[in-house]
């Protein structure tokens, strides 16, 4: 046996220790998280000053084996948990984490993420909404827009331009703005699937009290947050031995944090829906359709076999680097390779919304979903500039800003 396994064991079994001592379903999913946080197995791989206990990924993934054998709820599910703690980990300072992570953890306080602006997506750096010093905080005017979960988030991971004068990615710097004040108004936008997960994020004199590192020091979290970003992990299906009342707690939690993200799979393609309805169709016989199932499948395997391969660098010790531009590209054809299977699949058919429309209605919404995998966290054509400039060394994209004040740039 190696040292690394004895490692693995004796966590398995101070986990279970600790679960068999400290679960009882019938507690408040508050009271439950709140000794999760005490105890650092909620988020074993963080510090353990700040809930963690300081463990590899690879101990981490053996706490969480153990979790979800023990069929225990963790902290909750999405951007606090997945982009603003890690952040505030790495970045932040001792009163921002004292301040914030605890209550992320618990899931007492929700986030939403505030980068893209109407003129700032692909070129982020060029963002335009201005935090103006103003005492011990900052006062906060413009606008962002593609706010998944504003309406509902109560703290915001934001991004503004803090200086005009230098050159554009050095004038930013990364805030945690209060969603719940009069100087913020939260619209939400419908998509063409009719699904409301968006919102335009307006300022008007918003009162900003912290700020994530150093003034200007924005652009190096929001590099940080996109490479985690890049690998958010999909909202895990609630165990069918879930019960008591912490779980009850923590269903409703996550149906609510979930429902901007109802339609994600729908997003991804669906793939697994694939061979199911070429059946069901009688059209599985079809040699041109089984040509293009085999291309979908091919692009699938070799996606989850380059995801497998990164997360084994992950607990290797290594963070989240270009490969994940990799995964996020490969997503994005597999989506499309499979929005076309099923659209060969069910014909016009496949045009038909409603309840009575196949699978009701999930084929066609597949359809119209699909394209916002190509945009959502960085769109296909700044993957592949990543992957050019960062995997294979190419020159990087000509950009005239550089060295320029940014109040002089042409953007927008
Ligand atoms: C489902 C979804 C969820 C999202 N959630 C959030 C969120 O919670 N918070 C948030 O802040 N944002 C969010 N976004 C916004 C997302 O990050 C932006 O939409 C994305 O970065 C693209 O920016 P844009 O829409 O301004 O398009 P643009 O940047 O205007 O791009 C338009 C087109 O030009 C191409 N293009 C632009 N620049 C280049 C270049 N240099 N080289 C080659 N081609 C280029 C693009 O690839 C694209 O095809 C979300 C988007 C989606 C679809």
């Amino acid at each position: 046996m190696q040292a690394g396994d004895l490692g693995a064991d004796f966590v398995r079994a101070e986990v279970r220790g600790w679960i068999d001592d400290h679960w009882d379903p019938e507690l408040s999913l508050r009271a439950w998280r709140d000794r999760l946080a005490d105890s650092g197995w909620g988020c074993p791989t963080w510090p353990s000053q700040w809930c963690g206990r300081g463990l590899s990924s690879a101990l981490g993934r053996v706490v969480a084996d153990e979790m979800s054998r023990a069929v225990v709820p963790g902290p909750p599910d999405g951007v606090g948990m997945m982009l603003v703690a890690p952040i505030l980990i790495d970045h932040g300072g001792d009163e921002l984490k004292g301040r914030f992570i605890r209550r992320t953890v618990t899931g007492e306080i929700s986030w939403c993420q505030l980068f893209s602006e109407p003129g700032a997506g692909s070129d982020l750096a060029g963002l335009q909404s201005r935090a103006v010093r103003d005492g011990d905080g900052w006062r906060l005017s413009g606008q962002k827009v593609w706010s998944t979960g504003a309406a509902t988030a109560d703290f915001g991971l934001l991004l503004a331009r803090t200086d005009w004068d230098v050159p554009k990615h050095q004038g930013i710097s990364a805030f945690v703005l209060a969603m719940r004040q009069p100087g913020v108004t939260v619209r939400p936008l419908r998509q063409m699937n009719g699904h409301s997960s968006f919102n335009e994020v307006f300022f008007d004199d918003a009162r900003v009290d912290y700020v994530i590192g150093e003034p200007g020091g924005g652009w190096a979290i929001a590099r940080a947050t996109l490479a985690h970003e890049r690998r958010l992990a999909a909202f895990p299906p609630v165990p069918a031995a879930a019960a008591g009342r912490a779980w009850q707690e923590a269903i409703a939690e996550r149906t609510a944090a979930a429902e901007p993200h109802k339609w994600y799979p729908q997003r991804a393609g669906r793939p697994d829906l694939a061979i199911p309805q070429a059946r069901a169709l009688g059209r599985s016989a079809d040699p041109v359709i089984r040509q293009e199932i085999a291309k979908l499948i091919e692009l699938s395997w070799s996606a989850r076999w380059m995801a497998e391969r990164a997360a084994a660098a992950r607990a290797a010790g290594q963070r989240p680097g270009p490969e994940g531009s990799l995964g996020k590209l490969a997503s994005s054809k597999i989506a499309k390779q499979a929005a076309l299977v099923h659209s060969m699949i069910a014909g016009t058919a496949g045009l038909l919304a409603g309840p009575e429309s196949l699978l009701g209605g999930t084929i066609t919404e597949i359809a119209i979903s699909v394209p916002a995998i190509s945009i959502a966290g960085g769109t296909d054509e700044i993957q592949r500039s990543i992957i050019a400039e960062r995997i294979l060394g190419l020159p990087r994209e000509p950009d005239i800003s550089v060295g320029i004040p940014f109040r002089d740039v042409r953007v927008g």
